[in-house]
This record gives C-alpha cells, structure tokens and sequence, in this order.
C-alpha cells in the first residue's frame, strides 16, 4: 500500500478498534449476487476487468448466503420468487446491506402485473437504490460506494441492535431523454 515506503519500520499508529474494523469491513465487501434478469448483465460487467468491482473491494462474489454481507438484487422478482430472496437474505451474516438495482427491483419496472414484486422494498430491507434500466455499472459502483461510505462513518452496530435501512437513492450519470425518440425514416 506504499506505507511502508511513507513510514519508518519502527513507526507506530495508533488509531481508535472502530476504525479499524470499518475499514477492514467496507474494503472487504462479499456480494451475494440475485441476478434475475437483464441487469444481471449489468452487474456481471461491474464485476469484469472494464469497471473491475475489485479496485473498491468487493469482487469475491459468493453464492453462499452465509459468506456474504452486501446482497445485490437485479432484475425483477416475482412474487414466487419472493420467499427464496427473503431466505437468503435472512441467512447473510450480520451486518449486512442490500442494493437495489434497476427500476425492476426497485418498483416492478415496466413489469406492472400481478405476478411481479412490485418493488423489493416491500418485503426486505434496502439501503441503496440504484436508478436505471439498466443502470450502468458506474452507477452500480457509485451504490457500492454509497454503503462504504456510510460503513466509514457509523460505529461498531449496537449489540442485538435493529438496524434502519439507509434508504439512499443514486442519482442517474446521464441526461434522461423524453421517450418514445422520433424516428426519421428519410423520405
Ligand atoms: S430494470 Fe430494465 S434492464 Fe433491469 S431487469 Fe428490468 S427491464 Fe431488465
């Protein structure tokens, strides 16, 4: 990390334990990927050597719910579906965070019909929101960012304690453009 190179050997640091671990804990987030649909896509890019999710910590992603700590739910759930993300979640390890990824978990998206969650949020906790369809993978790692942050800052979790979901929402990277586009057919 160039700090043995900025500090003498015999050099000591003193800090506060609570940094400490949250330092150690936001740099070491292990997803646990619920990737149903199109943005599924999205969130495999992230993590691919483009925008490589590793520079922030976070790329030993896990399929065990019990060796994960930040859940990423993309695409739209159906209500079937639902019990299965509600177990997994609850069998993460304490602490743990939720992101929200895309319009579809997030408010159902297009997918405005009785077989479809209309939004995750109904049934597990979310701490981030991340706008889109899809949203970008510097959107998905501005949400990363977003808990890492917010891991910084808050102590050591009370002891048995409930936890308040941090409910932020990332704002979009690019300029939203009227729909439906006029299309030219050139006669
Ligand atoms: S938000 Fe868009 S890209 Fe993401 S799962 Fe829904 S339809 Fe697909």
């Amino acid at each position: 990390m160039g700090l043995e190179a900025a500090l003498p050997p015999d050099t000591f640091v003193t800090t506060q334990l609570r940094r400490v671990i949250n330092w150690a804990r936001r740099s070491s987030l292990w997803p646990m990927p619920f990737a149903t649909a199109c943005c599924g896509i999205e969130l495999m890019a992230t993590a691919c050597s483009r925008y490589d999710m590793a520079r922030f910590g976070c790329e030993a992603v896990r399929f065990s719910p019990r060796q994960s700590d930040l859940m990423i739910v993309a695409g739209r759930v159906s209500t079937k579906m639902m019990p299965v993300l509600q177990r997994i979640y609850l069998q993460m390890s304490e602490p743990k965070w939720v992101i929200s990824m895309g319009a579809c978990a997030s408010t159902g998206g297009v997918f405005d019909t009785y077989a479809v969650v209309q939004g995750v949020d109904q049934f597990i906790p979310v701490d981030v929101y991340v706008p889109g369809c899809p949203p970008r993978p510097e959107q998905l790692l501005e949400g990363i960012m977003a808990i890492q942050k917010h891991i910084d800052e808050e102590g050591l979790p009370p002891a048995g304690g409930k936890r308040v979901p941090l409910g932020v929402s990332i704002a979009p990277t690019h300029q939203v453009r009227p729909q439906p586009v006029g299309v030219s057919l050139g006669v």
